[in-house]
Formats: C-alpha cells, sequence, structure tokens
C-alpha cells in the first residue's frame, strides 16, 4: 500500500474529495446522484440507481476510492478549510512551505472551494484571514512582511496577473526557481488581501523563518482527458496536460521515495518545486459533482486523486 508520505513522518500529501450539490439544472435534467461517502472516507460511484451493494462496488474496478476524508454537499467552506488547510497554514507561520490545490473537471466546484463568495469566503481567503490574525496576536513586533503574487500558468507561459504585460521568464535565484520580475504586493490587513482577493501565492515572512503557501487551482482536468484520448490535438490541450502530467509525475516519484523529482517537465512544477517534497505540506482538494451525468469526469478525477495518495 502506497502510504503516501514523503520525507518523513511529519510531511506527507492529504488527498481530500469535496462533492457539490447538485445544480438546479442538473436536477431538472432528471439526473440523480451517483457518489456515496461512506465512513467520512470512502467513496463510492454508483451507476444504477439502486446500486448499495458497497462490498461489491469494493471489488469493481473504479468504483471505489479511499480519501483522507471526504465531504459531502453539506459540507460549509469552514468545515473544508479546518479539515484540509489549517494546519498547513500554520506550518507556514512556523517557517515551512506549503501547497494546496483544487483538481477536478470545469464545474465542478474548484473555484468555490479556493475562492468561494464574499457570503461563503473559501479556502484562499480563511488561510489569509487566519495568516493576519496570528501575525498580529503572536505580537512578532511588526517584525514580518506578507508578500502577495498572483499569476497564471497558461500554455507553459507565466503571466504576472497583478501586473499585466510581458510573460514572465523563470529564473534560479538563492529563493529557488523564481518568475523573474513578478510584482510582490505588500499586504498588511487581510481585508486588503479580500478586496484584492484574486490573490493566488502569498510568501509570509516572519522574523528569520520564510514560510511560503501556495494556493493553486489547476486547469480542468476534462481538456486533459480530451488530449489522452486524442480528441484534442490543439497545443492547448497538449501544455494543460503537460501541467497535469508533470505534477502527477513528480508527486508520484516524491511519494515513491525517488531521488530525481522531474520538476523540470513544466512551468507549474519548477515554479512548485520549493512547495513539493522535502519537508513541504501538500494538500489535494479532488472536486467533483455529484450528479451521474458526469459520472465519466467524477470517476477520471478520483481515479486520478487516488493515485496521488
Ligand atoms: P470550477 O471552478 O471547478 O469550474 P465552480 O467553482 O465555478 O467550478 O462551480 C460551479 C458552480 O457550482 C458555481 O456556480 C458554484 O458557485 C457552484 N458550487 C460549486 N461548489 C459548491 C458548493 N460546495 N456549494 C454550493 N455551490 C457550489
Amino acid at each position: 500500500e502506497k502510504t503516501g508520505r514523503i520525507g518523513g513522518d511529519e510531511s506527507r500529501i492529504h488527498v481530500f474529495v469535496r462533492i457539490r450539490p447538485m445544480a438546479k439544472k442538473e436536477k431538472e435534467a432528471g439526473s440523480r446522484c451517483c457518489v456515496k461517502i461512506v465512513n467520512k472516507k470512502d467513496v463510492y460511484l454508483t451507476e444504477f440507481a439502486n446500486e448499495n451493494d458497497y462490498l461489491r462496488l469494493k471489488r469493481l474496478k473504479g468504483r471505489h476510492f479511499s480519501f483522507d476524508a471526504s465531504f459531502s454537499e453539506s459540507t460549509t467552506q469552514h468545515e473544508v478549510y479546518s479539515s484540509t488547510t489549517a494546519e498547513l497554514v500554520e506550518a507556514v507561520l512556523q517557517g515551512q512551505n506549503g501547497s494546496v490545490f483544487c483538481y477536478g473537471a470545469t464545474g465542478a466546484g474548484k473555484t468555490y472551494t479556493m475562492l468561494g463568495t464574499l457570503e461563503s469566503p473559501g479556502v484562499m481567503v480563511l488561510a489569509i484571514k487566519y495568516l493576519f490574525k496570528n501575525i498580529r496576536q503572536r505580537s512578532f513586533d511588526g517584525n514580518h512582511a506578507v508578500h502577495l503574487s498572483y499569476f497564471e500558468v497558461y500554455n507553459e507561459t507565466v503571466r504576472d496577473l497583478l501586473s499585466p504585460g510581458r510573460p514572465l521568464v523563470l529564473r534560479e535565484d538563492k529563493q529557488g526557481i523564481v518568475a523573474a520580475g513578478i510584482t510582490q504586493y505588500m499586504a498588511y490587513s487581510a481585508d486588503e488581501v479580500a478586496v484584492e482577493y484574486q490573490v493566488k501565492d502569498a510568501s509570509v515572512n516572519i522574523i528569520n523563518r520564510v514560510g511560503k503557501l501556495s494556493l493553486i487551482v489547476l486547469a480542468g482536468s476534462e481538456r486533459a482527458l480530451a488530449t489522452d484520448q486524442r480528441t484534442l490535438r490543439s497545443l492547448e490541450g497538449a501544455n494543460i496536460n503537460r501541467s497535469l502530467l508533470a505534477l502527477s509525475s513528480c508527486i508520484n516519484a516524491l511519494v515513491e521515495g525517488k531521488k530525481h523529482i522531474p520538476y523540470r517537465n513544466s512551468k507549474l512544477t519548477q515554479l512548485l518545486k520549493d512547495s513539493l517534497g522535502g519537508a513541504c505540506n501538500t494538500v489535494m482538494i479532488a472536486n467533483i459533482s455529484a450528479s451521474n451525468i458526469s459520472f465519466g469526469e467524477t470517476q477520471n478525477t478520483l481515479h486520478w486523486a487516488y493515485q496521488e495518495k
């Protein structure tokens, strides 16, 4: 059994699943729920309405998956944050690096989970609120700085979203691989961040400790699948696939304890080199829809996330 532990007991990759509620449109189309959570960890995919023999499903290929925790439709944003990311954010305050990924098909709830809405803020907003609250409470004597960068990796091109312009070039400096010239926004309060709330990557610099928190919404996974099936041959499909494949290869190599981790295979993995493996904490949240209309995509997402474990 792959335990998913990398670089010692204290660091590992945690993989979670979140099911989003059925949309009105899905209900109106007469769709039914095809995912069932058992024991808060196991997810079963059912193909037929009366399929509930879980012992039998467990023996079938591609119908049973197990995670660190699985969240049903009724799980709140706060519950998702505290079960998946709170510990990791605390470790960032202690000077470790960590990354949180949302993965899944388009419409499966990645953006909702990461950004949320004004009424129900997501993981990113809650993490930043916690950071600022704790920096204040622990009175670091003003000896701290929070730098925020927000960027997109698309078609193997890195763009600064706080200062749109020419694509950024990656280069290696003493901090590791960085996007040269990227805007580092100095943030003073969580409110300010909430206003600027399209922020994806936060570096927290505390006294002599530097912790880096990377929050990543991955590209819709169905496009990677489409390239696999050779129905989409475009550059876009190939490059999105390249990011996701490269990320998979790195995580698998880390889980297997390999010496060589193929970070160089994509821009995304180069940028995440210092935030994956070693003493880093990694959280993967797989987002899925409960509707049987999305059975194939859901199975694909669960399969991918299960492998990452
Ligand atoms: P993605 O980013 O994966 O393409 P979204 O996050 O945009 O998907 O979600 C698609 C729709 O479903 C949005 O309207 C979003 O508000 C809604 N949604 C997703 N997850 C939830 C949830 N857990 N609770 C309520 N609504 C959700």
